[in-house]
């Protein structure tokens, strides 16, 4: 068993979430980190939607494995020691799943919805989507996973899979590896833009268009209108 008060915290400038944000627009990412109180909250159509992703993902886990450790079970909202837990866990134990193992990498925080340790010391990635098709902001999602989880355990790792929908509700299991390897995206360069950005004094710049809207309704747009 861990022990909790041995696990050290760890902080980090960026995450999966704030990644993306900052690909649909550098402006909600900055807003997002120092004026987040202007954001509207979801919908309640949005947060339905939110909530059918979590009972698909939580489906999918208790059907395909048995028994597992959760750290959101565990640690609840005290993010920055998840990845002092998943370290913790994974020296201490042979073989196990993990659900919400957490990495940081390069200051970026990534949470794995299903990482299998398997007793040769590799490692199997579950990613569970809603989705029934794989659009560029899904590619972003994994890529910016299989930045970190690169940096983290290398070719330790045996597989990554997405995990969606058909239009019949079955689950498709798919490995993305070789796609992601062709993926036309400079992820150090928009981390490190992204980073800056975040430093700067002043909101950045930028006329609301078609960003406003796509991938996702910003949660910024009364916000932005006022201008
Ligand atoms: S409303 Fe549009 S311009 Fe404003 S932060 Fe959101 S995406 Fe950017």
């Amino acid at each position: 068993m861990l022990n909790k008060n041995n696990i050290q915290p760890t902080n980090w400038k960026l995450s999966k979430s704030t990644f993306l944000k900052g690909n649909q627009c550098v402006k909600a990412l900055y807003l997002n980190k120092h004026h987040w109180n202007e954001g509207t909250p979801p919908t309640a159509e949005q947060q339905e939607l939110f909530n059918r992703g979590r009972k698909f993902e939580a489906k999918f886990r208790s059907e395909f494995f048995g028994q597992q450790v959760d750290i959101t079970k565990v640690l609840g909202k005290n993010f920055k020691y998840y990845k002092g837990y998943t370290e913790e866990y994974l020296i201490k134990h042979d073989k196990g799943i993990l659900f919400e193992a957490t990495f940081i990498e390069d200051e970026v925080m990534v949470m794995v919805d299903v990482l299998k340790k398997n007793q040769n010391n590799s490692y199997d990635i579950f990613e569970v989507k809603l989705h029934t098709e794989l659009t560029q902001v899904v590619w972003e999602d994994l890529a910016i996973q299989n930045y970190v989880l690169q940096k983290a355990l290398g070719d330790k790792i045996n597989s990554f899979h997405i995990v969606y929908r058909s239009s019949e509700g079955e689950y498709i299991i798919r490995e993305v590896r070789e796609e992601l390897k062709n993926l036309e995206l400079n992820i150090s360069e928009l981390l490190e833009n992204y980073k800056s950005i975040l430093q700067q004094k002043e909101i950045p710049d930028k006329e609301m268009g078609a960003q406003c809207e796509s991938p996702y309704p910003c949660n910024f747009r009364e916000f932005c209108s006022q201008f």
